[in-house]
């Protein structure tokens, strides 16, 4: 038979996949892919059951409910000071993933050129490739993850359409700065593009730092489309409901892609987020602060077993230099080697990176799991590397 498509054909399978596979396979604790191992709050599972039983079970507006739009648009007021008409301004997604496609589908052309920080999730590249549109990739470097400045307004040129980027960031748990939003914020306007701004970690920021959505900056209202996401803001992963704020003139766009790709999503789940974002604020505060203490248990530990700990101020990951360990091989072999033998599942941070030599002695560990499995993969890792 003829090949079908090339790049499809081209790439691999998920390395989330991949590592959930082996950690099941080798019963090891999986500390790889992000979700975590308790239930959402009860509240916002028990009003998903209880919108099954009254009769709301056929096609959703395509946008999404009027009362999770309407959520939406509060939570944008309530936490950033946005202003957003929730009738022309939100679109419901299934999930933050079809939010990335669909916005990057609202804006993009082929032939257009889109700037990505590396590193990236890793939905991104695929998706601007299979739209004919061209990735330029800015790397930040460990273990500051600085932006680089001057690579960044290099990476903006004539045929540059957008930004992609996510903050608080996947893998490396970096907040970008008022300064860096406002670098970015020049970046876009002076060159006419748009901003797709992935921001599902938005409640899950540590020590004080604070989330600013490059929506709020001059200039950025209507360049911007803010993506947020139901999974991580109450822990329920599996649900894959996202939202877009947008302006109302990219609105109508990002909502003819969703259109095309998935019409609508589940109507039970997107009530039950409304009920979710309408909870006061001490249930965010105290999301944030159960999983800080998380990041400061496995921290400690990864750090007694001899990783190199970096800092991490959001999301639900700590990003690791295991080379003080002195271990014979790359991060693929040190995750597979420490799923095999100790028990305990990370991701490689190559994962993430795209183009070129990309780091090789970094892993991923997340800490949005119990106290108990943290402290018994831990107690693991001791075992195997210090006997
Ligand atoms: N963006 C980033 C940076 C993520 O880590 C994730 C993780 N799931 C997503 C998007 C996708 O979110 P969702 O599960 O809502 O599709
Ligand atoms: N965002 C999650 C992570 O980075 C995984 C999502 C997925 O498996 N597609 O671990």
């Amino acid at each position: 038979m003829r090949a079908a498509n090339t790049y499809l054909g081209s790439i691999g399978t998920t390395i989330f996949t991949v590592m959930s596979a082996l950690a099941t396979e080798h019963k090891s604790i999986n500390l790889g892919q992000g979700f975590p191992d308790t239930e959402g709050p009860a509240d916002v599972v028990l009003a998903a059951a209880d919108a099954l039983n009254d009769s709301r079970n056929q096609y959703p507006p395509m946008p999404g409910v009027p009362e999770l739009r309407q959520a939406v648009a509060a939570a944008n007021r309530r936490f950033y000071g946005l202003d957003i008409d929730w009738a022309k301004e939100v679109t419901v997604t299934s999930g933050a993933t079809e939010a990335i496609t669909a916005s990057l589908m609202a804006v993009l052309d082929p032939g257009d050129e889109v700037v990505l920080i590396e590193p990236l999730y890793d939905t991104y590249v695929p998706v601007v490739r299979m739209l004919g549109a061209i990735p330029r990739i800015v790397r930040l470097a460990p273990p500051r993850w600085d932006l680089p400045h001057a690579e960044l307004a290099d990476a903006f040129g004539p045929k540059t359409k957008a930004i992609l980027f996510n903050s608080p960031m996947n893998p490396c748990g970096k907040v970008f700065t008022a300064e860096e939003l406002g670098f970015i914020a020049d970046l876009v306007a002076r060159h006419d593009t748009y901003a797709i701004c992935d921001e599902v970690y938005e409640h899950l920021v540590f020590d004080g730092a604070r989330h600013i959505p490059l929506m709020t900056l001059p200039g950025m209202r209507d360049r911007t489309m803010r993506i947020g996401s139901a999974g991580k803001t109450f822990s329920l992963t599996g649900w894959k409901v996202g939202y877009v704020t947008a302006g109302a003139a990219l609105t109508p766009l990002v909502q003819k892609a969703h259109q095309n790709l998935t019409f609508t999503t589940a109507p039970n789940l997107q009530r039950a987020v409304a009920v979710g974002l309408a909870k006061d604020d001490a249930y965010f505060a105290s999301l944030a602060g159960n999983l800080q203490a998380r990041r400061d248990q496995l921290a400690e530990g990864l750090a007694a077993v001899g990783l190199s700990v970096l800092p991490t101020q959001g999301t639900y990951f700590i990003t690791t230099d295991f080379s003080p360990l002195g271990f014979n091989g790359d991060d693929v072999a040190f995750c597979r080697h420490i799923t095999e033998q100790a028990g305990v599942t990370a991701i490689p941070v190559s994962a993430f990176y795209d183009e070129g030599e990309a780091p090789r002695h970094y892993a991923r560990f997340a800490f949005c799991k119990r106290e108990a499995v943290l402290a018994e993969a831990i107690d693991r890792l001791q075992r195997h590397f210090r006997g």
